[in-house]
């Protein structure tokens, strides 16, 4: 899926990856009351439990090593699935429940290794934050339901201030996609 139906004025911010571990980030996030999605690669999330386990976030599902899923062979991404899910169930004692696919591109392999590896909803998005800037795939600005991507760069502090304030200006309020998506 790539939104929430909803009929609240709610909106939902996942963060990808967890390249670059932004010292500001939990403060932001609890001065703003907003408790994250965030989708973890094995690859950047390994040794640095104690980081992510700080911050007021729910852990999700990102592979391994960050591959282009589409056309890959079914054991080529059990195992990046599976594997970064056994991943995060060691480091924050409790197994993911949602999976997003590296780059949003997936086939129907991938629902199948993502349902083997215990997955029941594959999660996108709608909107993006890049450099401090909002991006909408449609229209100019977010609307209920939306659910907003952006990353752990060194950009952390612009990219969600940015999402605060578009989100305030289209009368939003941020809320967990868990309270959504069990
Ligand atoms: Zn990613």
């Amino acid at each position: 899926m790539t939104r929430i139906e909803t009929d609240k004025p709610y909106v939902f911010i996942t963060i990808d990856d967890g390249a670059v571990q932004h010292p500001k980030a939990r403060e932001l996030m609890i001065e703003a009351g907003v408790w994250p999605s965030v989708f973890l690669n094995t690859k950047y999330a390994e040794g640095h439990k104690d980081y992510f386990k700080q911050l007021p976030v729910t852990v999700h599902s990102h592979t391994s090593n960050h591959p282009n899923l589409l056309g890959k062979g079914f054991e080529f991404q059990k195992n990046e699935i599976c594997g970064n899910a056994d991943f995060l169930a060691g480091d924050y004692g409790k197994r993911p429940t949602l999976f997003r696919p590296p780059f949003g591109n997936y086939d129907a392999t991938t629902r199948q290794a993502a349902a083997s590896c215990g997955f029941k909803a594959l999660v996108n998005w709608t909107a993006a934050v890049n450099d401090g800037r909002v991006q909408f795939q449609q229209g100019d600005k977010l609307v209920r339901g939306d659910i907003v991507l952006m990353h752990f760069r060194t950009t952390f502090v612009e990219d969600f201030t940015a999402f605060l304030n578009r989100a305030k200006q289209d009368g939003l309020t941020p809320v967990p996609l868990e309270d959504f998506l069990a």
